[in-house]
């Protein structure tokens, strides 16, 4: 079975074509800039990088030319698009309504639709990429994989913000949580490597990227998460803030005369790392200068990894234990020394020993710690698209099960 994932942003459109027979990759890429000047598309196949020019107007036309390449004498794959069984989509927010994955059919994508107050940056861009895929390949079903849906198994107690309860009854303010797809594959993993059933597990994923959240994963369930209403909560980030007192944005509404949505702005891009550099969001600079004696870049990676410690032995309380802590994402994968320092200044109580040798890891499956250690450190790149790819192709057949019942 040859399943496309599609994940639509605003202006650009992530795509991967894999065998789901073998879960091998038979390509991918990004459109970039779509509806912008200097548009293009980065597509690899077989281990090569094709970067190819282009003026792409919409979602439509630069998906259209991407299904052009799966057939082309030069970058193909496929003899005809026939070949594509289904496409998996990823879509942000899916609110209370979706727990799960779902087929998408009109009255799912009036729902999303609806749904796109909740995320108005990522909800409408997804929506796109589901309309252009839809009209390009209308014979194939559509399954949406929500960012949102792993989180739906928080209890009251985690996903409840203590204000009055009316704006929960009429708004649905509450904690949903993102990166759900990242977190399940990793706690999946996690169990895979350990030889345990996920059930037995206490695992806190760490999905540390320029976006970052961790989740707090009880026998395979979602019971907490940091980000909250909205991805700003929670970690400092590459730009985002993350948690801090909800009065400093009327502060700064009155000292800088700035509006509501000003502020928000600049918590969610100028802040975090950023921020607190006035330079650097990029992971690989603030540890570069920071190594290199600059204070300034020390102090942004100290409140980085003392933010992350925090979660990770708040969540340790939550679950009342935890077997496995595994980090992910671009930062989490590839940062031996975040990890490192994570470990050795804050994780010694929990009996926590890190292997400072196997540590020195860069995406790739490792457990970190040591044979002794009573809680595993373990590193385990995520893989976002293998997971919608696996939820789509489970649809898709037992679909077909349900036909020919
Ligand atoms: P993601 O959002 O998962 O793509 O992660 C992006 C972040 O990963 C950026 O802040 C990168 O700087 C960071 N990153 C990638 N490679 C490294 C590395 N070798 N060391 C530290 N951070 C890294």
């Amino acid at each position: 079975m040859k399943i496309l994932v599609i994940n639509a942003g605003s202006s650009s459109i992530k795509y991967q074509l894999l065998n789901m027979d073998t879960e091998e990759v038979l390509s991918m890429g990004l459109v970039e800039r779509i509806g912008i000047e200097g548009s293009r598309i980065v597509h690899r196949v077989n281990g090569e990088k094709h970067i190819i020019e282009k003026e792409i107007q919409d979602h439509e036309v630069g998906l259209k030319y991407v299904l052009s390449l799966f057939t082309d004498s030069k970058y193909g794959v496929l003899k005809s698009l026939e070949e594509i069984d289904a496409v998996g989509h990823r879509v942000v927010h899916g609110g209370e309504k979706f727990a799960s994955s779902v087929r998408i059919n009109d009255d799912v994508l009036n729902t999303m639709e609806m749904l796109s107050f909740l995320a108005p940056l990522h909800n409408p861009a997804n929506i796109m990429g589901i309309k252009a895929a839809t009209e390009l390949l209308p014979n194939v079903p559509h399954i949406g994989v929500f960012d949102t849906a792993f989180h739906q198994s928080m209890p009251e107690k985690s996903y409840l913000y203590a204000i009055p309860y009316e704006y929960y009854e009429k708004y649905k303010v509450r904690r949903y949580g993102f990166h759900g797809t990242s977190h399940r594959y990793v706690a999946q993993r996690t169990a895979e490597i350990l030889g345990k059933d996920v059930k037995d597990l206490k695992i806190i994923s760490c999905h540390i990227g320029n976006g970052a959240s961790i989740a707090a994963i009880d026998g395979g369930k979602s019971v907490d998460t940091s980000m909250g209403f909205t991805p700003l909560e929670g970690l400092a980030m590459g730009t985002r803030s993350g948690d801090i007192d909800p009065a400093i944005v009327d502060f700064l509404i009155k000292e800088e005369g700035l509006t509501s949505k000003e502020v928000i702005t600049i918590l969610n891009k100028k802040s975090g790392m950023l921020g607190l550099t006035k330079k650097y969001s990029d992971m690989r600079d603030i540890e570069d200068n920071a190594i290199a004696g600059d204070k300034v870049c020390r102090t942004a990676f100290d409140i980085y990894e003392y933010k992350i410690a925090k979660y990770i032995g708040s969540y340790a309380a939550s679950m009342n234990g935890v077997d496995a802590i595994v980090f992910t994402a671009g930062v989490g994968e590839n940062s031996p020394i975040m990890r490192e320092e994570i470990a050795e200044n804050y994780l010694g109580y929990l009996g926590i020993n890190i292997n400072k040798e196997k540590n020195n890891v860069r995406g790739k499956e490792t457990i970190v710690s040591t044979e002794d250690s009573k809680i595993k450190l373990m590193v385990v790149p995520t893989n976002e698209e293998l997971m919608i790819a696996r939820d789509t192709k489970e649809i898709v057949e037992k679909n077909l099960d349900e036909l020919k019942l």
